[in-house]
């Protein structure tokens, strides 16, 4: 299968491909599909801590023999049985990973690599924690919430659907949840109006809104070590068919 430049750099980073065996999938709710993988290698290299997450190589549907690659977050797994949980988004228009989700029948596999993950460290100076993000960033947001421990949380999720409120959060003693319907600004415009001096801020999700969220880094307190913001998806662009790819963490 072909993988374009993307694959090249792969190689040259020396990142190492990974099997993943879809073992089974469901539906957990409304456009939120849970995919359970084996893999006797991956979680070798990599650790399924809060937020971690792995490049997965997907066939292209409209060129056949190509695969593009996608990032996802471990959402749960098992090292000691090689099994782990992967959340997808199901959306329209759908893309390789999306599409693959959709239809993908146990037995089927995919290749995995593990480069770039940065797993979530709670600041344990900071006066709480402030979480944003959207459905993308759910599997990454619940594996936070399972590690912090009881600091005032605020979690603002960006909201394009009505069925989305059923997608699952975990349990935090101490979390408030805000969900901001899209508009351009909103999620920016609800977040801005707080003091958040001192607060550790984890954001991902769609780049147009994270882009808008870069004044947060200027809140007193704020440092590189205390915060991560990072676009997870382009509205109405493919991720990583080109070379100016702006995935990855929001530029300054
Ligand atoms: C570090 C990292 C971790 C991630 N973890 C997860 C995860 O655990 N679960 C998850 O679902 N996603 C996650 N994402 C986001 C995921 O990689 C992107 O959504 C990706 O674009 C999906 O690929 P695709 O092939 O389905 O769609 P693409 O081919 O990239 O895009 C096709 C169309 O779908 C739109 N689109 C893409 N993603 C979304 C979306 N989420 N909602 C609405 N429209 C969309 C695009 O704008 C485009 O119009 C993560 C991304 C990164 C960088």
């Amino acid at each position: 299968m072909g993988r374009g430049w993307q694959g090249a750099v792969m190689r040259v980073l020396g990142a190492r491909d990974h099997e993943l065996t879809l073992l089974s999938a469901h539906d957990v709710c409304t456009g939120f599909r849970r995919l359970r993988f084996s893999s006797p290698t991956l979680l070798a290299e990599v650790a399924p801590e809060p937020a971690a997450w792995v490049r997965i190589w997907f066939p292209d549907p409209a060129h056949p023999g190509r695969e593009v690659q996608r990032g996802y977050t471990i959402a749960e797994a098992d090292p000691e049985t090689g099994e782990l949980d992967i959340d997808v988004v199901i959306h329209e228009p759908a893309g390789p990973a999306s599409a693959w989700a959709t239809t993908a029948v146990p037995g089927a596999t995919v290749m995995a690599q593990s480069y770039g993950s940065e797993p979530f460290v709670a600041d344990p100076a900071a006066r709480g924690l402030l979480l944003v993000g959207d459905p993308s960033a759910v599997p990454a947001v619940n594996g936070i919430l399972r590690a912090v421990p009881d600091v005032p949380v605020e979690l603002f999720l960006e909201q394009h659907h009505d069925h989305e409120r059923d997608i699952p959060l975990a349990p935090h003693p101490s979390l408030h949840v805000t969900r901001v319907p899209h508009s351009p600004g909103a999620l920016a415009g609800s977040i801005g109006s707080r003091d958040w001096a001192n607060w550790q801020v984890w954001a991902a999700g769609e780049s147009a809104a994270l882009r808008a969220l870069r004044a947060l880094r200027g809140r007193p307190g704020g440092t590189k070590a205390n915060t991560y913001l990072q676009a997870y998806w382009i509205r109405g662009r493919a991720m990583g068919r080109t070379r100016d790819d702006t995935s990855g963490p929001v530029p300054d």
